[in-house]
């Protein structure tokens, strides 16, 4: 089942009509201009929804990357611009906040970037899973189908105690091949994956399907060409 964020509460909307109150309780009509308070910035009276909106405006669709027929959703400039990254970890902190998780575990490479801003936030540790051959200890590996092809992932051995409660995060969720190999590895471990985070989930290739019956949660949906 994937949940998208949905807005928790309707923005504050300004009424032009009625005086606005400054820090002391009075009103703009007393206060000299010079004084007066600056006026809201937009972006504070946002709600969720809207916020993360503005982030997902940010996503660069790239045609035809890294091969014909891709439409490749480039984060970096959602990365480059510090509000809107922000805007990103705080909601993600916000659906996790309560859950008590012991491990997030990022996956190569974009999972690495909201993952481990997210295990600061949470106070929780942060584990990388990674392509073959880029982790130098012991590992343990999976190997799963692509839409041609196979691939595998490891992790370091002994990275999560039995019992631990883990967040598997990455960028973005298509037919959710990847996300359920690092969900094997943690399993492996003798830990438990509580839920899923995404970034972005296409979501005309139906890849929480691939999760059930572990809680997905994907912050913005694309559908097809989207
Ligand atoms: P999948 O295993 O099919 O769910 O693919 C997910 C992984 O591939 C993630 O690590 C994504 O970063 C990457 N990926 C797949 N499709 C795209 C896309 N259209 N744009 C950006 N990254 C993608």
């Amino acid at each position: 089942m994937t949940k998208a964020a949905q807005p928790k509460r309707a923005a504050r909307k300004p009424t032009p009509s009625s005086p606005k109150p400054t820090p002391r309780g009075r009103t703009s009509k007393a206060t000299p201009a010079a004084k007066r308070s600056a006026p809201p910035k937009p972006q504070g009276s946002l709600n969720n929804g809207e916020r993360l909106a503005y982030a997902g405006s940010l996503i660069r669709n790239i045609p035809n990357f890294p091969k014909k027929g891709i439409l490749f959703k480039d984060i970096t400039p959602l990365l480059a611009d510090p509000k809107a990254f922000a805007i990103v970890i705080d909601s993600l902190t916000e659906h996790f906040i309560a859950d008590q998780i012991d491990a997030i575990v990022g996956i190569e490479s974009r999972g690495f970037v909201f993952g481990g801003a997210l295990a600061a936030r949470l106070n929780t540790a942060f584990v990388p899973v990674r392509k073959p051959g880029k982790l130098p200890g012991a590992v343990d590996r999976v190997a799963y189908a692509l839409e041609y092809g196979k691939a595998e992932l490891e992790m370091h051995k002994n990275s999560l105690r039995e019992g631990a409660k883990v967040l598997v995060i990455d960028d973005l969720l298509a037919t959710g091949g990847t996300a359920a190999a690092a969900a094997e590895l943690v399993r492996k471990q003798g830990a438990y994956v509580t839920a899923f985070a995404f970034v972005v989930e296409l979501t005309f290739l139906d890849g929480a399907d691939k999760l059930v019956p572990v809680p997905v949660v994907s912050l913005m949906r694309f559908g097809a060409g989207e």
